[in-house]
């Protein structure tokens, strides 16, 4: 039987994702520091604590009003390029998901949603550096592995793979959007903070929304 993702799952990937910011917390403004303003780190973080906050609260009924919740969140409470990108990536997922448990298929389908939202937002695209360097290829193997038919365990580390890879992959890319754009040349030979933090997020799915029979 396929994976139900009910909204305790949800909350729970939400929950890592914001645990493993906390941890990663220096390491992500260390990054940043590099090529950005130092505060990738501290705006993710004070971000996804308030949306744990809201959840503590209380947890909505479904997982679109979970998502919905956090990226409203996200957006409220973060200054910066991440905020509004971020809370525009939950925003779309919660819009297209679907209400009601989700399977693994509405989750991709959620996932691109939340990408495009990042694109529209933000008029990256892969290949300048950015977050989306991360979320586009994993977007792409999650597809791919839901609808090979692969287990929902084994299609979430083939996400988190190829997002790894993609983060890798923005250390040689020159900036061409958000502030690390106005270093030019000088942004080349740094891994780009906001993909390494999407594959934070990526890990922290993998970790929580797969029960082992998936
Ligand atoms: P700021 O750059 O405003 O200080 P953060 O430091 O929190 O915000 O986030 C920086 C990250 O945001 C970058 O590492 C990059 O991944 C992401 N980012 C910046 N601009 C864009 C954009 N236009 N589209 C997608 N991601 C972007
Ligand atoms: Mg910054």
């Amino acid at each position: 039987m396929a994976a139900e993702l009910d909204v305790d799952r949800l909350q729970a990937w939400v929950r890592e994702f914001a645990r493993t910011v906390a941890d990663h917390r220096d390491e992500l403004t260390e990054l940043d520091s590099a090529i950005g303003d130092a505060d990738h780190g501290t705006n993710m973080d004070r971000g996804l604590s308030a949306a744990v906050a809201a959840l503590d609260a209380g947890p909505p009924a479904d997982p679109a009003a979970l998502l919905k919740q956090v990226g409203m969140t996200l957006v409220s409470k973060v200054g910066g390029a991440s905020g509004p990108l971020y809370g525009t990536f939950f925003l779309r997922m919660a819009g297209a998901g679907g209400s009601g448990p989700w399977d693994p298929a509405a989750f991709a389908t959620a996932l691109r949603a939340g990408l495009d939202g990042v694109i529209a937002r933000g008029k990256a695209e892969p290949g300048d550096k950015t977050m989306l360097d991360a979320l586009a290829p994993a977007c792409d193997a999650l597809d791919a592995a839901v609808a090979a038919g692969e287990p929902f365990g084994t299609a979430l580390a083939a996400a988190v793979d190829a997002g790894r890879r993609g983060r890798d992959a923005t250390v040689p890319m020159q900036a061409r959007k958000g502030r690390a754009s106005y270093l030019g040349e000088r942004s080349v030979g740094h891994q780009d903070p906001g993909a390494t933090s999407t594959v934070l997020l990526l890990e922290a799915a993998a970790s929580t929304l797969a029960v082992p029979q998936d």
